[in-house]
C-alpha cells in the first residue's frame, strides 16, 4: 500500500511507516504545494498530512476519482481538510486526539504564566543588558494563584487547562462549550463568551478551528474583558480576529496576550511584535519528542487499521 508522509517525522515513526507500507517520506517541512496536494490524492493509497496541507474542496474537485482512500492527519486539529469534500470523494479522515492534550495544556499554562508575569519582556531586558537590578516596584505583573480562569471550548485540552488552573493554581473556573460538562471540580458554564469574558482574569481559547469558529473571539469579547485581563490562544489563529486583538492591546482594553497560533501563520504582524504586552510562541503546543512520536504512532494506528481492513480508531 503506497503511503505519503508529508513532513519529516521522528525516527521511530519513520521506521514503522517504512516497515508497514511502501512509504514515501517527504524531506521538506513546508506544506504541500498545490500540485503536491493533487498528486497525493491521485498517486497514493493513503496519506499522512498535517497542519497547512490544504486539502480544500477545490483539490478534491480537481482529482475526481482519487486513488487515496484515507487522510490520516498528524494532529488533532484538521481544519486544513475539507472533511465534507473528502467524504463525498470517498476519502476517510482520521486525527490524533488525546496524544496532544497534556502538552498543549502545558503550553497554555506556559503562555498564561509568561503573559501574567511579563516573562518574555523580562528576558528581553536581561539579554539587552538593560536590567539595573531588583527593586520593589520593578516589572509588576498579574498574580495568577487564586484568580479567575475562563476556558472557551471545554473539550480534552480545555479540561486539561482547567484541571491545571484549579488543582495547580487554585483558580476558579468558568467555561463556554456547546454542552454541559460533568467535572470533578467546580466550574460554571456561561451562556456566551462575552458573559464569560466579563468575569475572568485569564481567558484561554481551546476550540477547534474551522468555519464555525472563525473570528469567534473578536472586538465584542475584548470589550467585555476587564482591562487587566489576559487572552491566551493555543487553538487556531483564525478563531481570533487578530486585527481586533491588536486594537485591544494597543488601546489597553486588555492587559496582555499569549499566543501560540496566528491567523496567517507563519506570518506574525509587526504590530504584535512591537508590543511588550504580547508573548509570541511559534506554534509549540505539542512540540516535544515524546508527544510528536506518540502522534505519529497514533496516525500509523489508523493507517494500519485501514490497511488491515479494521475499523478506524480515530475517524472524524
Ligand atoms: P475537543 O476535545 O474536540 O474540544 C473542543 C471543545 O470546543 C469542545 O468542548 C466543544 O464543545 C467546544 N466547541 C466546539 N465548537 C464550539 C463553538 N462553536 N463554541 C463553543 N465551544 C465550541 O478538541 P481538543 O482535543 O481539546 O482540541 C481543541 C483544538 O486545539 C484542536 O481542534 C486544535 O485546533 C487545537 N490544538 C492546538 C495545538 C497547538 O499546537 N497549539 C495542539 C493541539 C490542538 P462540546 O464539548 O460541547 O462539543
Amino acid at each position: 500500500m503506497k503511503l505519503l508522509i508529508t513532513r519529516v517525522m521522528p525516527d521511530p515513526v519513520a521506521a514503522r511507516a517504512t516497515a508497514g507500507f511502501d512509504a514515501d517520506l517527504r524531506a521538506e517541512n513546508t506544506p504541500l504545494s498545490a500540485e503536491e496536494l493533487r498528486v497525493a490524492l491521485r498517486d497514493y493509497d493513503v496519506v499522512m498530512p498535517t497542519l497547512r496541507d490544504a486539502f480544500s474542496a477545490q483539490v478534491f474537485a480537481d482529482v475526481p476519482a482519487p486513488r487515496a482512500r484515507l487522510l490520516a492527519n498528524f494532529g488533532v486539529g484538521f481544519n486544513h481538510i475539507d472533511v465534507a469534500a473528502a467524504q463525498a470523494a470517498g476519502v476517510a479522515v482520521t486525527n490524533t486526539p488525546g496524544a496532544v492534550t497534556d502538552a498543549t495544556a502545558d503550553t497554555a499554562m506556559t503562555l498564561l504564566l509568561m503573559s501574567a508575569r511579563r516573562a518574555a519582556e523580562g528576558e528581553r531586558i536581561v539579554r539587552a543588558n538593560a536590567w539595573d537590578g531588583w527593586h520593589p516596584t520593578q516589572m509588576l505583573g498579574q498574580h495568577v494563584t487564586g484568580k479567575r480562569l475562563g476556558v472557551v471550548g471545554m473539550g480534552r485540552i480545555g479540561q486539561a487547562i482547567a484541571r491545571r488552573g484549579h488543582y495547580g493554581f487554585g483558580m476558579s473556573v468558568g467555561y463556554v462549550a456547546r454542552s454541559d460538562k460533568d467535572l470533578p471540580y467546580p466550574a460554571k458554564r456561561f451562556a456566551n463568551i462575552e458573559a464569560l469574558a466579563a468575569e475572568v482574569d485569564f481567558l484561554v481559547i481551546a476550540v477547534p478551528g474551522g468555519a464555525e469558529t472563525h473570528h469567534l473571539i473578536g472586538a465584542p469579547v475584548f470589550e467585555a474583558m476587564p482591562d487587566h485581563s489576559h487572552l491566551i490562544n493555543i487553538a487556531r489563529g483564525d478563531v481570533m480576529d487578530e486585527a481586533a486583538l491588536i486594537v485591544a492591546l494597543e488601546t489597553g482594553q486588555i492587559g496582555g496576550a499569549g499566543l501560540d497560533v496566528y491567523e496567517f501563520e507563519p506570518e506574525v504582524p509587526a504590530a504584535l511584535k512591537a508590543l511588550d504586552t504580547v508573548t509570541l510562541l511559534p506554534h509549540l503546543g505539542t512540540a516535544t519528542l515524546e508527544v510528536r512520536t506518540a502522534m505519529g504512532h497514533m496516525a500509523l494506528d489508523n493507517l494500519e487499521a485501514f490497511r488491515d481492513g479494521k475499523p478506524l480508531p480515530n475517524a472524524v
